[in-house]
């Protein structure tokens, strides 16, 4: 069932086993395995009642707006709010509506590689490993019905699977690693509207209430008693309309890793060791071609690996997926060279890389208020450091020297022109990052915020570093594991 936050009077006290706040695919996911079991789960989102992201842009301006500085000042000025189009930026960053940024993200999906849980020289490592993953991701890959059996390691994102699925051939470049990117069908990449086992969020039993903003989390002595919410009416320029309050035995924060941080800063929740809204990161992505071949190097069968191409022409299956290859410094490589994970298309393109977790990047509250509920607004900071200088020259360098090495070749500029024009491309990641220790990370290993006993956060928001994979196939399997965890503990 979906009902509208303003059909509730004010005063209502709710209660459930679990509230999961935000619809994207960390609030969803987590949501809809825990209905499944039998959990009564309020899901709230803040947007009003909006079909399509496109009109939901207004109010997103209001409540999502505040101050982008660092990089943000030169490369991407309207981070915060940037419009679904007349932007210069290929890319639309977050949306405030059912279903959250999965209204129009590309779906494109692989687990991150073991070496990125490992502590590595300026990453620090995840109090997980991938193995302990695996089964989540396993689950993961039918829930985003994903192509072929995702085995014990993910058998079905290695080459070799590829190369048969393809008929097609590794080219097996020296010091790189050929990895195969999933990218789900497009009717099941919206979480607000896609079916799972035939029903939508909103046909299970969840109760899902759009028009359901959080304001604050009330907590004391390490534990949240209840959540505030307000609905707004249906001025073009809204103001509150009623506001309740929610009473939950756990609460799961996934709102975004920009709108979780706020949240936590909002209510004053976890923030000990003024760790929250700290080490924002992403997965830095030049805005133009910046990386050319000069001379070819692959033959035919390796080009079609690349490509997702069987001797017939482009690949799909019948649930809609597609898949591509990248080339990406071997594990051995990265550790030995001091660099973070980056991946090179096979024909040249964009430059696109793990950015190093950075304290001074980070989310903080600016002065300003948001003109609906007159909360403080965002400000966010994102800086890079001399280590993501070296990640570029240093992989840039290998790639060059593996391509000469077939009798090809590749031109790239330097550091200062590609810094220029790096934009955050969607992939918003740290600000609550997990640590079994709680004066180096917010939320443990489970996902709880380590000073609050019943507040989890879902989402990038919690990853340590970024890898080099998209961040949503991640989430959606950690989303899967906080619902086992709680599932079994509540
Ligand atoms: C153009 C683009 C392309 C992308 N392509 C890919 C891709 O190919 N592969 C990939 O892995 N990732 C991709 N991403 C990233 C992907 O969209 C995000 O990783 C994913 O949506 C994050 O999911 P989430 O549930 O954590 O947050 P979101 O999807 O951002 O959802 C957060 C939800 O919280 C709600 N909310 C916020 N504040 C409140 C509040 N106070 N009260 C109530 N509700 C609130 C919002 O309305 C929203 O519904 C892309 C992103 C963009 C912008």
């Amino acid at each position: 069932m979906i009902r509208n936050g303003r059909d509730i009077p004010s005063g209502t006290v709710l209660s459930a086993d679990v509230c999961v706040i935000g619809t994207g695919p960390a609030g969803v996911t987590a949501a809809w395995e825990l209905q499944k079991a039998g959990k009564k789960v309020i899901l709230i989102e803040g947007s009003r009642d909006y079909s399509n992201y496109r009109d939901s842009w207004p109010d997103k301006v209001m409540l999502y707006n505040g101050l982008a500085d660092g990089l943000f000042a030169t490369n991407e000025k309207e981070f915060l709010i940037l419009p679904y189009d007349g932007h210069t930026s290929p890319a639309w960053e977050r949306e405030r509506i059912l279903g959250g940024t999965s209204s129009h993200w590309g779906g494109q999906s692989r687990p991150l590689d073991p070496i990125v849980f490992d502590e590595r020289p300026g990453y620090p490592g995840w109090p997980i490993t991938r193995k302990e993953l695996d089964p989540y991701y396993a689950q993961a890959s039918s829930l985003c019905v994903l192509h072929g059996h995702y085995g014990a390691n993910g058998e079905n994102f290695s080459t070799d699977y590829w190369a048969g699925v393809l008929q097609a051939e590794d080219a097996k470049l020296d010091g790189f690693e050929t990895e195969m990117y999933q990218f789900m069908g497009s009717s099941y990449l919206n979480f607000g509207t896609r079916t799972f086992n035939g029903i939508t969020i909103g046909q299970s039993n969840a109760d899902v209430i759009i028009n359901a903003t959080l304001l604050d989390i009330d907590h004391s002595g390490g534990s949240v008693s209840s959540l505030q919410v307000a609905s707004m009416d249906t001025a073009t320029t809204p103001q509150p309309a009623t506001h309740f309050t929610i009473k939950a035995n756990a609460y799961v924060l996934a709102c975004g890793a920009v709108a979780n941080a706020r949240q936590l800063l909002l209510s004053n929740a976890g923030n000990e060791h003024g760790l929250v809204g700290r080490y924002f990161m992403c997965h830095p992505l030049s805005q133009n071609g910046v990386i050319s071949i000069t001379k070819p190097y692959l033959n035919n069968a390796q080009t079609r690996l690349m490509n997702g191409q069987t001797p017939n022409g482009q690949w799909t299956d019948a649930n809609g997926v597609r898949v591509t290859g990248r080339f990406i410094p071997t594990a051995e490589e990265a550790i030995k060279q001091g660099i973070g994970r980056c991946w090179f298309w096979a024909g040249g393109g964009q430059y696109y890389f793990e950015m190093t977790p950075n304290y001074n990047s980070h989310i903080s509250l600016a002065s300003t208020v948001d003109p609906v509920f007159r909360q403080p607004q965002t400000h966010i900071t994102w800086e890079l450091a001399d280590a993501d200088k070296q990640t570029y020259e240093k992989s840039t360098a290998l790639f060059k020297a593996a391509v000469n090495s077939r009798g090809g070749d590749v031109y790239y500029p330097d550091w200062n022109t590609v810094k220029s024009q790096l934009v955050v491309n969607g992939h918003h990641i740290g600000t609550t990052r997990m640590s079994s220790d709680p004066t180096k990370g917010v939320v443990d290993a489970d996902l709880k915020v380590h000073s609050l006993n019943n507040l989890y956060v879902a989402g990038s928001s919690v990853f340590p570093s970024t890898g080099i994979s998209n961040p949503t196939y991640t989430i959606i399997t950690l989303s899967i594991r906080l619902a086992d965890h709680l599932n079994q503990s509540l």
